[in-house]
């Protein structure tokens, strides 16, 4: 069973947060969603889409093309290190 990667996307599919996480690991997708909206407000970030400004996000659960979170850190921290760029250098949109 392959790994899972749950992202909350704005409308224009803008990632927010997202974490990976495997079935029967103690996890569900319920649990996961309501992780990343703790984290959300754990690391004080705007509920909306720093990108495009939308307000409307919404939940998106896809399989990752390996079997195990391990297996997939490094592609996903390089990820992350590009959205940290891009975060860093891009104007912030007001909401809408
Ligand atoms: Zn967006």
């Amino acid at each position: 069973m392959p790994a899972l990667l749950t992202q909350w996307l704005c409308v224009n599919r803008h990632c927010i947060l997202a974490a990976a996480w495997e079935e029967g690991q103690g996890f569900e997708r319920a649990a996961v969603e309501g992780f990343l909206v703790e984290k959300l407000e754990e690391l004080k970030l705007n509920p909306w889409c720093g990108l495009c400004g939308s307000t409307k996000l919404h939940f998106e659960t896809a399989p990752l093309p390996v079997d195990t979170v391990a297996q997939a850190m490094p592609g996903l921290q390089a990820c992350e290190a590009d959205q940290l760029l891009t975060r860093e250098f891009y104007p912030r949109p007001k909401t809408n």
